[in-house]
């Protein structure tokens, strides 16, 4: 099946360019050129085989092998012989949860700082924890 290349980089970027299955990384331009590096092939999540449709929710982008290796098997399971539980996150959604967890880290840092040294130790606690807060953020 062919894909709009506008369909493609949406697939692509749900995962930001992760297999969703094994957590590669892709590349992009070797999209179904079979033996490049990060070649991929987009992958329904539920196989067409048992009714999965081709909406954006039931694509994902996947190595070629991953995607053969798992021919009409549960996307759960592929997942699992991978040691993952769910798709990588997208740009946005990695972006979002390292906000909210420099926000969260600031916060507890800035209480921790405030009870030793005042305003001064809240700053300080702030951006020591915030920066905690941020590496704690997942890569994929
Ligand atoms: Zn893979």
């Amino acid at each position: 099946m062919r894909y709009e290349n506008e369909k493609l980089n949406q697939i692509y970027a749900k995962t930001d360019g992760y297999c969703h299955i094994c957590h590669k990384k892709l590349a992009l331009s070797n999209y179904g050129v079979n033996g490049a590096k990060g070649s991929w092939h987009v992958e329904h999540s539920k196989p067409k085989a048992k009714g999965g449709t081709d909406h954006m929710n039931n694509l994902y982008a996947a190595c070629i092998s991953c995607n053969i290796e798992k021919g009409t098997s549960h996307t759960k399971t592929a997942r699992a012989k991978n040691g993952n539980t769910r798709a990588p996150y997208s740009k946005e959604k990695k972006q979002k949860i390292k906000t909210n967890n420099t926000v969260g880290g600031a916060t507890i840092g800035s209480g921790i700082g405030w009870a030793i040294g005042g305003p001064v130790g809240g700053l300080v606690g702030g951006l020591i924890g915030g920066a905690i807060g941020s590496s704690n953020s997942p890569k994929k």
